[in-house]
């Protein structure tokens, strides 16, 4: 649809086109969208998302692609992937959305800088941690920030944590009209050797995490529930539709045999949905965004 003219007016953008959904998000499934666009620094995710908006071109900002659920067939939004922005260590805290929790607990840890341990594992760029509020054991990324730089209605602004309206699983970014540039955390003063064990810490407790692919915890946990444990109590444990199957370790997983379809796993969060509502009378909500 935009080939020539991405072709022309944005060929100083790192591309791929087309875009395969089905390679590039955890869960294995989706179809094509057109290109996808790689920035590879703020100043250019800027240019990037200044040109796109003015030109009317339809967007989404993802990172890793380890929280979404893309449609099958075509995706009709270009993509913005700020997985392989670069990061170069300047002795400050302020990263870019597109570094991955690996590369940010890296230079926390030869910073020694310790908070962001619970990190460990997630396989998220901070962009996607700080639209979703990721978070582990109890530990939340709002918990950990000082302010977030977003690019909004055609300024960029620095946002203290308290304008993020940030609550579980919740932030102010899921209006759709930001998009993150970075973030300035906020960690204590530690040493090399503590952050190291506070990490192997929590990789341990991921241990007994599902192998194979996913998009982690599909449903939120409502008010004072474990949404793994309802999906349980319903017997869905291994409950299998096309190719996508209730992981028997993590009831709230959805693992694909690397056969299904996204519908495979859109008709299975349906039916997990009824079925929990059913026999406890809760209403289960998505943590997954919808890609469509
Ligand atoms: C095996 C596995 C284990 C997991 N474990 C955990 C866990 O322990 N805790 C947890 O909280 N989550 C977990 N997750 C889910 C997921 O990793 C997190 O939600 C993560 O924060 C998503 O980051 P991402 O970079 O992959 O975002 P994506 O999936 O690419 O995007 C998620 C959402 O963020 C938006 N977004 C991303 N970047 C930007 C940006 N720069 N500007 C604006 N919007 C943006 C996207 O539009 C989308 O709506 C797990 C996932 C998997 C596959």
């Amino acid at each position: 649809m935009y080939g020539v003219f991405f072709e022309e007016k944005y060929q100083r953008f790192e591309r791929e086109t087309p875009f395969d959904f089905s390679k590039r998000s955890s869960i294995g499934c989706g179809g094509l969208a057109e290109t996808a666009f790689y920035p590879r620094t703020v100043a250019e995710l800027v240019d990037l998302i200044k040109n796109l908006r003015q030109d009317g071109v339809p967007f989404y900002t993802l990172g890793n692609l380890t929280n979404v659920l893309p449609s099958d067939g075509a995706i009709q939004s270009v993509i913005v992937c700020t997985k392989k922005m670069r990061y170069e260590e300047n002795g400050t805290l302020f990263f870019p959305s597109g570094i991955s929790s690996t590369k940010l607990l890296w230079a926390c840890q030869r910073l020694q800088k310790s908070g962001a341990e619970f990190l460990e594992g997630i396989p998220c760029t901070l962009g996607g941690a700080l639209y979703m509020n990721a978070g582990v054991s109890g530990k939340y990324v709002a918990e950990i920030l000082e302010s977030v730089t977003v690019y909004r209605e055609g300024e960029i602004i620095v946002l203290p944590v308290k304008d993020c309206d940030y609550t579980y699983k919740h932030s102010a970014f899921m209006d759709g009209k930001s998009v993150i540039l970075g973030a300035s955390l906020r960690l204590i003063n530690s040493d090399e050797a503590n952050i190291a064990a506070a990490r192997k810490r929590y990789k341990g407790r991921r241990a007994h995490l599902p192998q194979g692919r996913s998009m982690g915890c599909v449903f939120k946990n409502p008010d004072g529930q474990i949404a793994g444990k309802l999906i349980d109590g319903a017997g869905l444990k291994g409950l299998r539709v096309g190719g996508a199957t209730v992981s028997e370790t993590h009831a709230n997983f959805i693992v694909n045999d690397n056969r299904a379809t996204a519908n495979d796993v859109r008709t299975l969060i349906g039916i997990i949905k009824q079925a929990v509502f059913a026999q406890y009378k809760i209403r289960l909500e998505e943590e997954i965004r919808y890609i469509t």
